[in-house]
């Protein structure tokens, strides 16, 4: 209804947002941009999971139920992937 194309947004969209969240369980450490190709995703916090399904944004550890925030310096992009173990899924 009100959703914003992603021409506008400095988001990926669902499909670029399940690799990166495949790539990133699969190798934290070398997360390749959908579009950049590797290099350029830098992971830029991790929130807690549960706060951030309410709304808040609280900083956490890289361990639990977590939402890892990754940005791409080459396209600006950012995508924030849930984690959590019992639903694992990316967070729009
Ligand atoms: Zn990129």
């Amino acid at each position: 209804m009100d959703w914003k194309q992603p021409a506008e947004s400095s988001e990926y969209d669902t499909e670029e947002g399940l690799s990166l969240a495949l790539a990133y369980l699969e190798d934290p450490s070398s997360v390749p941009c959908p579009s950049c190709g590797p290099g350029q995703i830098e992971v830029v916090c991790y929130l807690e999971a549960h706060s951030m399904a309410k709304g808040r944004l609280v900083p956490t550890a890289p361990e639990d139920d977590y939402t890892v925030v990754l940005y791409c310096h080459s396209c600006g992009r950012a995508a924030a992937l849930d984690l959590s173990r019992d639903e694992r899924r990316e967070a729009a």
